[in-house]
Order: C-alpha cells, then sequence, then structure tokens
C-alpha cells in the first residue's frame, strides 16, 4: 500500500478537503499512475453531493484522469513505465459476460466505477481521480496519443469525449446529418466538436445568451438560444438526432418538434430528478423516439481517443488547482465555464 494526497469529501453537504488515501501496490495486471491532471464533470458534483443515490464517503471524484506510468505488474503487457496515458470512468467489470465479450464493460452488470464503486481496497469503494495516483488493471488503461503538451486538455476526452463519441457512432451520425446539441457544457462542447469531424451539421442549442458566439467558435454551423421561440420554431423538423447533455430536468418537447420524422433524441444528461415525460403525440406523429446512452466501452474510448488525436481534437479547459474546486462546483452550476475545469493534479503535493 502507499500513502497519497487527495481532495474529497466526507458528507453531502461538507465542501471538498484535503484527504488522505491508500493506493494498493500494483498486482500482476495492474497499472500505477502517476496522474498529471483531472478533468472535473458534473457527474463529480451529483454524485459527491448525493443528488444520485448511494454515495459511500469518504468520496473522491474524479473519471478523466491522464498521466504517466510510474510501475507495472510483472504481467502487465500492453504498457512501460513512462507510457502517457489515461483512465476514465470504469475500472473494473465481470470481463466475461457478453457486454463485456463485446467491448461494451459500460453496460456490464458488475462494472465498477473509478469512485464509488465496490473494490476490496480500502476503504472498500473506489476512490478518483482528484488524487495523485491511481492503479488500475491494465485492460481499464488507454494509451494517449496526443502531444504531451495536451495532456491537460485531453483529460476530459476520458468522459466527456467518449459519453458524446458513443452516441453518435451509435446512432450513424456522418455527412448529410443535421444534428442537434443541446447543453452546451463539458459534454456538449465535445458534442459539437466530434459531430463536426464525423461530417454532420450541427447545430448548438443553449439556455446562456453568452454562449451563442462561443458555440460558433466550437464549429457549430448554427447557435440557437433555446429561450426564444421563434428561433426554436425556425428549426421545426430539421434535425435527424438530437444529443442532449442538460444536467438538469426540463421540458424535452420543444425539442422533440425539431425532429424530423424518425429522428432520434438520445439522453446522456442524468439529473437527479427525472423529465417531465414528453407528449405523446410529438413521438408518434412522427415515429420520433427518445433514447439514452452512458458513457463507451473501452476498446470505444481508445478509438475516440486515436479518432480525436487524428483529427487535431482537445477539450477547451480552464486549469485550477486543487484547493479551487468548490468554487469550480459552483461556476458549473451557474453554467459559467468554458468549457471543462481540469484540475492540475500536481498542486495537491
Ligand atoms: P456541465 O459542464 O455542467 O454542462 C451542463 C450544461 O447543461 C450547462 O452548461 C448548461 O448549458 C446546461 N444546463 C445546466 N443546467 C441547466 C438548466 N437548469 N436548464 C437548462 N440547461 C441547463 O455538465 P457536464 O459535465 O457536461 O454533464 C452534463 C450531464 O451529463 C450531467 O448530468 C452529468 O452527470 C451527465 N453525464 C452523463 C454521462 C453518461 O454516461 N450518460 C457521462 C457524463 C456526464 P447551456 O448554458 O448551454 O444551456
Ligand atoms: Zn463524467
Amino acid at each position: 500500500m502507499m500513502n497519497v494526497k487527495a481532495y474529497g469529501a466526507h458528507a453531502g453537504q461538507a465542501p471538498l478537503q484535503p484527504l488522505d488515501i491508500t493506493r494498493r501496490t500494483p498486482g500482476a495486471h495492474d497499472v500505477q499512475i502517476d496522474i498529471a491532471f483531472c478533468g472535473v464533470c458534473h457527474s463529480d458534483i451529483h454524485q459527491v453531493r448525493s443528488e444520485w443515490a448511494g454515495t459511500l464517503y469518504p468520496c473522491v471524484p474524479g473519471h478523466e484522469i491522464v498521466g504517466r506510468v510510474s510501475a507495472v505488474g510483472p504481467g502487465v503487457l500492453g504498457f512501460q513505465v513512462g507510457d502517457l496515458v489515461g483512465v476514465g470512468c470504469i475500472v473494473d467489470s465481470c470481463k466475461t459476460c457478453a457486454d463485456c465479450h463485446d467491448g461494451l464493460e459500460n453496460y456490464c452488470d458488475h462494472m465498477v466505477g473509478t469512485y464509488n464503486g465496490p473494490t476490496p481496497d480500502a476503504p472498500g469503494h473506489t476512490l478518483g481521480g482528484y488524487s495523485q495516483k491511481i492503479v488500475v488493471h491494465e485492460r481499464y488503461v488507454l494509451r494517449v496519443r496526443h502531444a504531451e503538451s495536451d495532456l491537460a486538455a485531453v483529460a476530459p476526452l476520458l468522459c466527456a469525449g467518449i459519453t458524446t463519441y458513443s452516441p453518435l457512432r451509435h446512432w450513424k451520425v456522418g455527412p448529410g446529418h443535421q444534428v442537434g446539441v443541446v447543453g452546451i457544457g463539458g459534454l456538449g462542447h465535445m458534442g459539437i466538436k466530434l459531430a463536426k469531424a464525423m461530417g454532420a451539421r450541427v447545430v448548438a442549442f443553449t439556455t446562456s445568451e453568452s454562449k451563442r458566439a462561443a458555440a460558433r467558435a466550437l464549429g457549430a454551423d448554427e447557435v440557437v438560444v433555446s429561450r426564444h421561440v421563434d428561433e426554436m420554431a425556425a428549426h421545426a423538423q430539421s434535425l435527424d438526432f438530437i444529443l442532449n447533455t442538460v444536467a438538469a430536468p426540463h421540458d424535452l418537447d420543444p425539442f422533440f418538434a425539431l425532429l424530423k420524422r424518425d429522428g432520434v433524441m438520445t439522453l446522456v444528461g442524468a439529473p437527479a430528478t427525472p423529465h417531465p415525460s414528453p407528449g405523446v403525440f410529438n413521438l408518434i406523429t412522427k415515429r420520433r423516439s427518445l433514447a439514452g446512452s452512458m458513457i463507451g466501452g473501452i476498446p470505444e474510448t481508445q478509438e475516440m481517443l486515436d479518432f480525436c488525436a487524428q483529427h487535431g481534437i482537445v477539450a477547451d479547459i480552464e486549469m485550477i488547482r486543487a484547493d479551487q474546486i468548490n468554487d469550480a462546483y459552483e461556476r458549473m452550476i451557474r453554467g459559467d465555464v468554458k468549457y471543462r475545469f481540469v484540475i492540475d493534479t500536481r498542486t495537491l503535493a
């Protein structure tokens, strides 16, 4: 076991604070990573504040991890000390079910999340990337092929990147498609960049007037402020696919009205309380579908990282010290970040 400095909380109502945690000595198939940067996902806020059921404390969030390999177990084949690597939302799964077999560990019933998941390691649940080091089975470690100078901006790809890439691929978004991305936060801004790189025409939907110009700069062909009914109406029945990343419950009907016949809206946002049910006639009259998607499997995460390296795609980030995390959470809740906070975990020392 080794002692590691981390940032986390002892209760849902408590601010995050410095914590001392332990990591296991690498086992035969484990990779030990010195974490350089960790992105700040809205799921971290939902989980650490007990907005979702079942948060275990102490809670150390963080599942957008990048760094360098600092040790490997004797059975590790794919990684060496010094390699640039990433870890996303998954650190274990059953490895035997049909989902694991298909490389869709994200849908395994026994998937272990990077934090708040079951583990024999102390304290009995996994602790995430707001920390100096992590030890992970090599199956769940990703190779980073971007330049090292991009490393901080690669971190958000490990969750925000794969969570938007996977549904865009699953619903076969590409040239000739009109795609709506709703909510221009960490996930949404990656959704715009990835859908553009896949060849689609992208319409961004935001509640924030201040993001109108900024979303164009990300590559959106058009930006709609969704509070403006006339702007929404101008896009009626024009979209093939909508990726909805919003972190709060809201009325889905105005967005369904923008889908063509057979259009699909996929929810990736995971608010603590449900959205109001969409109007049935809004679905049946145009054979529209409502779907959901959760992160992505390990092979697809590697594919996404390689796609981003090839296309020069990284996240737009604002770097913070670990001790700025509580302020960063408040700013995210206000929608005041363009577009992802990334913790320089070296400031934990
Ligand atoms: P984020 O950076 O905070 O962005 C969320 C965006 O949603 C905001 O920037 C804002 O965009 C919009 N929004 C927030 N509150 C809103 C409100 N009350 N009304 C309307 N719009 C609102 O969050 P994120 O990290 O991208 O995560 C987004 C959601 O996805 C979270 O619920 C998170 O837990 C979930 N998530 C799911 C998965 C998955 O596997 N399915 C993975 C990661 C995260 P505008 O300012 O543009 O309106
Ligand atoms: Zn996340």
